[in-house]
């Protein structure tokens, strides 16, 4: 299971609840996702160059760096060390 980072904050978390939290607590940064993003498929599109992305914070993270220059954290979508691996065998249990 993967764990991406808040762009903006730094929070860390599973990508359903950084992209609920990122958009809920930034509303300056979600602005700038829905003028220069769009919904696609299972992720997002850039607009600006039609690259597309899993998450939220990703397309974000791409627009500030790459369109706007800006200096914003790029630790996303990364394996974090710190992070329980489940089984197959305790999926199978769960999905009982
Ligand atoms: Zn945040
Ligand atoms: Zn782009």
């Amino acid at each position: 299971m993967i764990k991406i980072r808040c762009p903006v904050c730094g929070k860390v978390g599973y990508p359903h609840a950084i992209c609920n939290h990122f958009v809920k607590m930034h509303p300056e940064a979600y602005a700038v996702v829905q003028k220069y993003a769009m919904r696609y498929k299972y992720g997002w599109i850039c607009r600006l160059c039609g690259k597309d992305f899993a998450f939220i914070t990703s397309v974000y993270v791409h627009i500030m760096k790459v369109h706007f220059n800006e200096p914003v954290d790029n630790h996303i979508n990364i394996l974090t060390p710190d992070v329980e691996v489940i089984s197959d065998e305790q999926v199978k249990i769960e999905a009982r």
